[in-house]
């Protein structure tokens, strides 16, 4: 049997599926992984939440990364991997998607936002650090680059960052929990493009194998937990997954 049609089978067999994305899903979409080569932290040090808070040059520094498009966020469209995974999520295979990406596209392809699990947060919009005002891009980009002005709350003037978790900043209580309950109410657990050498993020998988559930893992190169999945298919996401939901339809 094809690792495809195994993990077809795994997916027709499970009465919860949890699917759980890194930046691999994301690279068929032009977003290369922020860690690998080319990536956006081999040509910039990232600035953590501490300096970010701390000093204005570090602020403007961080504006000016996100206006000039150097992470690649900005206008890259869903690909096949995250198109298969909303088509699952819609006809109710996928209970939910925990994902370690910021790029918004899991929502952009159809999943609904309440079922996405953002680990790391959200790069598509900004929030103030004090009050948690929602804060649009393209608003603050005008007044940014028109008026030079760097982005404050215009509920409370605190100091807005985007909706990202950055390095130093603790991960969002919420979010983890509702990962954490996820994974252990699931019987399948689907990784996809995640080498899993990040944790806590990295922990969920081992939750669910240690509690009972079958492991998937779709990524290109091998990952740190191989060895613990019932099925590993190193090949492309979009066209593995494309083959999964096609093939789950067809079988009703
Ligand atoms: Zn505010």
């Amino acid at each position: 049997m094809s690792s495809v049609a195994q993990l077809t089978r795994l997916m027709d067999e499970a009465r919860r599926v949890v699917v759980f994305t890194g930046a691999g899903i994301s690279t068929e979409s032009g977003i290369p992984d922020f860690r690998s080569p080319g990536g956006v932290w081999s040509r910039m040090r990232p600035i953590t939440y501490d300096e970010f808070v701390a000093s204005e040059a570090m602020r403007r520094e961080s504006w000016n990364r996100v206006f000039s498009g150097v992470t690649k966020w900005v206008g890259a469209k869903p690909n096949a991997g995250h198109l298969a995974v909303a088509s699952l999520v819609v006809a109710g295979k996928v209970a939910s998607v925990i994902t370690q990406n910021v790029d918004n596209l899991h929502q952009d392809s159809g999943v609904p936002g309440e079922q996405v699990i953002e680990l790391h947060g959200n790069a598509t919009y900004a929030h103030c650090l004090d009050c948690g005002l929602r804060h649009e891009l393209h608003v603050l980009k005008q007044s940014f680059l028109g008026r030079d002005e760097i982005p404050a709350c215009r509920g409370c003037s605190g100091l807005v960052k985007t909706a990202t978790i950055s390095f130093g900043q603790p991960m969002p209580r919420e979010a983890m929990a509702r990962a954490q309950a996820e994974t252990l109410a699931c019987d399948l657990f689907v990784v996809l493009g995640s080498s899993l050498t990040v944790y806590p993020a990295a922990g969920f998988p081992l939750a669910a194998k240690r509690n009972g559930a079958r492991l998937a893992i779709v990524n290109r190169e091998p990952t740190e937990q191989d060895g613990l999945a019932d099925v590993i298919i190193h090949e492309g996401i979009g066209a593995v997954m494309a083959a999964v939901a096609a093939a789950l339809e067809a079988a009703g």
